[in-house]
Parts: C-alpha cells; sequence; structure tokens
C-alpha cells in the first residue's frame, strides 16, 4: 500500500488544476496547448513564435552547495520558491529537467521535488511523462543503425570501424550494456564492433535540444555532431549519413516544451534533462526562453553543486542563449553542512552546531563563486525536521562579511509559505540592474579557459593535463574548436578531483584525462576521471519498491 508519508501520497492530496487554467495564468490561449491528458499539456511551436519578441522576466538560478548523501533540495527549493514568489503577487514559473527512467529505478528516485513542494502528476512526470526521453532515443538510435548501413552497404565514407564515437542509448540503468559487439552472427549482419549503450540524458541529441533555441537550430546542431573517424583520420558528421530530416521528424513534438503545475498550481515547464557531467544538466533553453516570455519570474534549477551546475549553466547556456540571470539562490542543509563539517552520515542524528560552522566554508566558496559572474546571491536553508534551533542559528551569519543573507525556508514541510522571506528578498535582488559575465570570453584558449575554471572556482593550484588531452586540445583548436565553452566533467562531490576530499580543499591539482568534442552541442568536454554515462543500478534498486495498487494508483516512488 502506499505509504501515507511519501512524497506520492503527498503529491494526491491536491486537486491538479485543468492544464488550460494553469496556461491561462501566464495568459496562454487553450488552442497553443497540445493535452496529453487532463494535467500535462506541450507548449505549440507557433505560439512560441508570436511571442518571441515580447519583454523578458526575470531569471533566478537555484543551485547548491558540494552534494553529499545527506541531500540538499535543490528541485525542492525549486519549486518552493515559485510556490512563494506567487503567493506574494509575483507572476512566476519554473523550469525544471525532465526526470530519466534510469536514476527512477536506480539509487536516486524520482526528481519532481518532495513534501509540499512538488510538481504533479507526479508519476506521470517520472515515468514515461509526454514520450521525450523516448523520441530523443529513437533519433539517437537511428543515426547508430544509419552508421552500421552505411559500412553494410559498402562504406563509401571509409569510417574507422575501431574509431566510431557514436554509441546506441537506452534510458535505463544498465551497465551489462556498457561495453558490447555488435554485427555478430555472419555477413548478413554487417561487420563486427566493438560498441556500447550509454543512458539516453548522455546522448549529444539531448545536449543539443536542450541548447537550440529553434528546430532550424536543432537540425543544424545536429548535422554538425562528429560521429566517427576516416582511415585517413578525417572527420565524419552526422550530416553525412543523410539522417537528420528523419532526426529532426522524429523530435518535432518532442522539442515542444511540457507545461504541468506545481501542488499549488504554480505554471511548470519541465523540458529536457542532459547529464551533468559530460553535458551541461540544465533543462531545455526554448522551455526557459518560452517561460520568461510569459512570467515576470522564472526560476530554474541547475545539477549537481554549484561549481559544476552554475557553472555550466552561466559559461555555457547562458553564453549561447544570451540569457542573463537576475538572482542566484544557493541551497545548503544543516545535515549537508554537518558532513562538509566531518560528521559521518551515521552521527548526523547528534546535534553538531561547531561541525555546521566548520562545513560552512563549502556554502561560502559556492557563494564567493557565485559573485564571480555578477549575480546577486542569497542562501536558502532547506530546514529539515531533524535540524536543531543552535545548528540554524549557526548558519545564520556566516555570510554577513560577503552581504549575503540566509533564509531559513520550510517549504518541503509547508509549501510555499515556507519560503515568502526568500522569495521577498528574490524579488528584491532581481530588481537590480544585472551585471552577469561569464567566466571567461569564448576567445581565450581551450586550456586557458579550463584552468581558468580550476582556480577561480575549484580554488586549485594546477591543472595536469595528459599528453593525449593536450594534444586533443591542439588539434581541436586548429580544426577552428577554440572558442567553444568547456564542458567539465569532475565529480560533483568535492572541488578537487578527488569525491572524498569534502568542504572547501585548496591548491590541489585538476588532471584532465581525456578531451572530447561535442560540435553540436557546441562545447568541449574536459574529463578529470572516469566518467559513467552508462550508470549501474545499486544492490537494492529502487525497482523492489514500485507497484500499481487495486484502484490502479501508482506506489513507491520517491
Ligand atoms: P536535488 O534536486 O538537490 O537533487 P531534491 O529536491 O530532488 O534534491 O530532493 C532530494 C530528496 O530530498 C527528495 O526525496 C526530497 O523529498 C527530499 N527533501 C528535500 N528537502 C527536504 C526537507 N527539507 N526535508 C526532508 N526531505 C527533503
Ligand atoms: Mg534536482
Amino acid at each position: 500500500h502506499i505509504d501515507p508519508m511519501s512524497d506520492a501520497a503527498i503529491a494526491a492530496t491536491v486537486t491538479p488544476e485543468p492544464i488550460e487554467a494553469v496556461g491561462a495564468r501566464l495568459g496562454i490561449p487553450a488552442d497553443a496547448l497540445y493535452r496529453y491528458g487532463p494535467h500535462k499539456a506541450k507548449l505549440s511551436l507557433d505560439f512560441i513564435r508570436e511571442i518571441e519578441d515580447r519583454p523578458t522576466g526575470k531569471l533566478i538560478l537555484v543551485t547548491a552547495i558540494s552534494p553529499t548523501p545527506a541531500g540538499e533540495g535543490k528541485t525542492t527549493t525549486t519549486i518552493g520558491l515559485g510556490d512563494a514568489l506567487n503567493r506574494i503577487g509575483a507572476k512566476t514559473a519554473v523550469c525544471l529537467r525532465e526526470p530519466s527512467l534510469g536514476p527512477c529505478f536506480g539509487a536516486k528516485g524520482g526528481a519532481t521535488g518532495g513534501g509540499r513542494a512538488q510538481i504533479v502528476p507526479m508519476q506521470d512526470i517520472n515515468l514515461h511523462f509526454t514520450g521525450d526521453l523516448h523520441a530523443i532515443g529513437a533519433a539517437h538510435n537511428l543515426l547508430s543503425a544509419l552508421i552500421d548501413n552505411h559500412i553494410y552497404w559498402g562504406n563509401a565514407l571509409d569510417i574507422d570501424t575501431r574509431r566510431i564515437a557514436w554509441k546506441r542509448v537506452v534510458d535505463l540503468n544498465d551497465r551489462a550494456l556498457r561495453s558490447i559487439v555488435v554485427g555478430l552472427g555472419g555477413p548478413a549482419n554487417g561487420f563486427p564492433r566493438e560498441d556500447g549503450f550509454d543512458i539516453t540524458v548522455a546522448s549529444e541529441v539531448m545536449a543539443i535540444f536542450c541548447l537550440a533555441k529553434s528546430l532550424e537550430e536543432l537540425e543544424d546542431r545536429l548535422s554538425q555532431m562528429v560521429v566517427a573517424q576516416t582511415r585517413a583520420k578525417g572527420i565524419v558528421r552526422a550530416e553525412a549519413l543523410k539522417g537528420i530530416g528523419s532526426m529532426v521528424a522524429l523530435l518535432r513534438d518532442a522539442f515542444q516544451p511540457n507545461l504541468v503545475q506545481t501542488m499549488e498550481h504554480t505554471p511548470a515547464f519541465v523540458h529536457g534533462g542532459p547529464f551533468a557531467n559530460i553535458a551541461h544538466g540544465c533543462n531545455s533553453v526554448i522551455a526557459t526562453r518560452s517561460a520568461l516570455r510569459l512570467a515576470d519570474y522564472v526560476v530554474t534549477e541547475a545539477g549537481f553543486g554549484a561549481d559544476l551546475g552554475a557553472e555550466k549553466f552561466l559559461d555555457i547556456k547562458c553564453r549561447q542563449a544570451g540569457l542573463a540571470p537576475a538572482a542566484s539562490v544557493v541551497v545548503a542543509t544543516v545535515r549537508a553542512l554537518k558532513m562538509h563539517g566531518g560528521v559521518g552520515l551515521k552521527d548526523l542524528v547528534k546535534e553538531d552546531a561547531g561541525a555546521v560552522v566548520l562545513g560552512a566554508a563549502n556554502l561560502r566558496r559556492h557563494v564567493e563563486n557565485m559573485q564571480k559572474f555578477g549575480i546577486p546571491v542569497v542562501v536558502a536553508l532547506n530546514r529539515f525536521l531533524s535540524d536543531t534551533p543552535a545548528e540554524v542559528d549557526a548558519v545564520r551569519g556566516v555570510l554577513a562579511d560577503l552581504g549575503v543573507n540566509v533564509h531559513v525556508c520550510s517549504h518541503w514541510a509547508e509549501g510555499g509559505a515556507g519560503a515568502e522571506a526568500l522569495a521577498e528578498e528574490v524579488k528584491m535582488l532581481a530588481a537590480r540592474p544585472s551585471q552577469f559575465r561569464t567566466l571567461y570570453p569564448d576567445a581565450m584558449p581551450l586550456a586557458g579557459k579550463i584552468e581558468t575554471i580550476a582556480r577561480e572556482i575549484y580554488r586549485a593550484g594546477d591543472v595536469a593535463l595528459s599528453p593525449d588531452a593536450a594534444r586533443r586540445l591542439t588539434e581541436l583548436e586548429a580544426a577552428g574548436f577554440g572558442d567553444l565553452p568547456v564542458c567539465m566533467a569532475k565529480t560533483q562531490y568535492s572541488f578537487s578531483a578527488d569525491p572524498k576530499l569534502r568542504n572547501a580543499p585548496t591548491g590541489h591539482t585538476i588532471p584532465v584525462r581525456e578531451v572530447r568534442l561535442s560540435a553540436g552541442a557546441g562545447f568541449v568536454v574536459a574529463l578529470t576521471g572516469d566518467v559513467m554515462t552508462m550508470p549501474g543500478l545499486p544492490s537494492v534498486p529502487a525497482a523492489e519498491h514500485i507497484f500499481v495498487d487495486a484502484d490502479g494508483v501508482i506506489g513507491g516512488l520517491s
């Protein structure tokens, strides 16, 4: 049976409004919404073109301290702040990523917020939703099939079958598919070669889907993807396989932003969800841009901690899409600060205000980093019921010398009413003229960009490029890719490349082992360690707890 304290049960205590009523809050006419049942819809591209020239609202970024197993609650806070802004009379929409089935059935669970700060219908959004991930997977795998088919029919492009960068994808965590051999079974099945699967959200198609402003740009970026090398080491672009039109056809409907609502009926655009390591980790540009033309405030979330999520949001998404955030909210929890202050997961139950103060060094650095981008910052302390008054008081005031306030928020327990003070401050901060700047200019050489991020954001002493990475960077500069921003693939658990080094390490060395080009997405990926693009399932996956009850209601999703 459904646990009455679970997110699913709490979400079920509210009756969602018809999706037309949610759209009407933003002035969206009913005929601009393509309904997927009563509570989900897609926003038509015709309507998006109609509102293109409207003035834009203020963009608010929600980011966080370095994650710990204790949890932070960025999505929950994004939703709670959106609801709070609406409560204080500001016309607000939220923009979130759409969940992948991998984490839903794996360790992390769903991605629709928690407690009284959720988007609904949470089961639908967490599971197939409007089918976008299936469409992205199909478009990706069509290109995979075209590559092997091209080789089967004579390989006119002279593709080196040992140097095909384009794998296959599926939207599940399935480690058995990481490395496979395809084309087995005889000549009728093609040429055997090593291949592998990534999770769909790690596909470059997903990254492009989230950065393109229009269908035309989507097509152009897909064409530019580099999928393989020839025997003579030339690059093979996706357009050479001649299937780009078909890929766009598969993606056309999916490209329309999805509209749902929070438990308090705040409009929520939930669209696109690229990986936050080898990609940039934020929802689609088309959803964010549309929301900004419909609402006065748009609250959005970037994945991981601010060193990765916010940096990529600002240096990749905002740079490419011409967006300028008006304010940012750094989410922290007493529990996570205690872990940064040296407390183990099992000891979190014991009060320890001293550890909170120690761990606040992590929060402080993330706040300083956001200030380097010229954006006003406020801290949301996402309150857990287990936090003691002494621990909460310990966080107040630790940032006073930086001119940054801390607001204790209880949106998880109380909904938007629990984040009104935060909303008031966000509104005040966003009224200031924007001073936003990216961390580095386009023209800086790629190695310089990596070094700037490492020194300014990670506070590293040094960057150690492997000989292979250094050679690749030189090749990419020579091939004309030197103007692209860099997408860092680093552990989210530390400012360093060592996930065990919590809090605020300095002087460490950032090793760059490998460099990859995402020519369609428009960034160069620098890998600082082993990066998993096909996660595995834990020993007890969430899949063991999900069920459909006698009334047909899905339970066990968290
Ligand atoms: P993130 O977006 O940072 O990954 P989420 O907002 O998805 O984090 O929250 C992760 C989990 O923590 C969710 O299951 C959510 O219900 C839970 N959670 C968040 N805030 C609180 C809180 N204040 N009290 C209890 N649980 C919370
Ligand atoms: Mg999240």
